[in-house]
């Protein structure tokens, strides 16, 4: 089935008031969702992770499937139920995430990346606990290599032309002109800017910025409210 797609090979874009995710998919799309923390083991019983919640990638899910779509949701570790309708592919760590998300992006029509990925993992996981403080000193470093960077990999992907990514950006401060080289950088269409406050919580205000210039604001709404906004970006045929 064909994305509908400009001459670059991205998705093409339909105004705003058109989008809807109230009324059911004339064709359903294959969608890929991410969602929730990703978790880097340190030793086996420590690890570095985050804040988030995975409720905004749960309800993109969520709203995905209820307009007939066909979803899969890769997600970390968070206690949420899948929502009804759901493939749900259980992932723990960023390296994990990203065979999953790429396999499935493969195959699909959108994706979604709503989950917070660790930037960095312990150099190496320790077979046994890290003892470090054994040693006596009041500091203490620990090793840290990069992780692979999902969103670009899809984004930049020779399977992407033709389909709608939209990546996220949480940013405490100079949050546009960062959200909009992710744009560029990561090879999205779209790019949905919030802050702290949107972590953990049923709320969120967000940007939704285009790769086309175009900026829709929302202010204070449910995660459901904004994942049907969202949703609307897959259009219709
Ligand atoms: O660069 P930053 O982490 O702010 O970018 C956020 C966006 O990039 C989100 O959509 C997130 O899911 C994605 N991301 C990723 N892989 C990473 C880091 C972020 O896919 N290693």
């Amino acid at each position: 089935m064909a994305w509908r797609t400009r001459k670059d090979g991205r998705a093409a874009r339909r105004p705003a008031q058109r989008r809807s995710a109230a009324k059911p998919a004339l064709v359903p799309r294959r969608v890929v969702v991410t969602a929730g923390p990703t978790r880097e083991a340190i030793d086996p019983v420590r690890y570095l992770s985050n804040e988030s919640s995975g409720r905004m990638g749960f309800a993109i899910a969520e709203a995905a499937a209820r307009a007939g779509h066909r979803v899969t949701l890769i997600a970390g570790p968070v206690a949420l139920p899948t929502p009804k309708g759901v493939r749900r592919v259980a992932v723990v760590t960023a390296l994990e995430m990203l065979r999953a998300t790429l396999r499935a992006f493969r195959e699909s029509d959108a994706l979604f990346m709503a989950a917070a990925v660790s930037d960095w993992r312990p150099a190496r996981r320790l077979s046994g606990k890290w003892r470090e403080k054994d040693k006596g000193s009041p500091a203490a470093n620990l090793p840290l290599v990069r992780n692979p960077d999902i969103l670009a990999t899809c984004g930049h992907d020779r399977s992407r032309p033709g389909k709608l990514v939209v990546g996220f950006a949480l940013e405490t401060s100079g949050g546009i002109p960062r959200a909009k080289r992710k744009l560029e950088t990561k090879g999205a269409d779209f790019i949905v800017l919030n802050d702290e406050r949107a972590l953990n919580s049923p709320r969120a205000s967000a940007l939704i910025l285009g790769g086309d210039g175009t900026v829709r604001r929302l202010t204070d709404r449910t995660k459901a409210e904004i994942a049907g906004v969202l949703i609307g970006l897959l259009g219709r045929p």
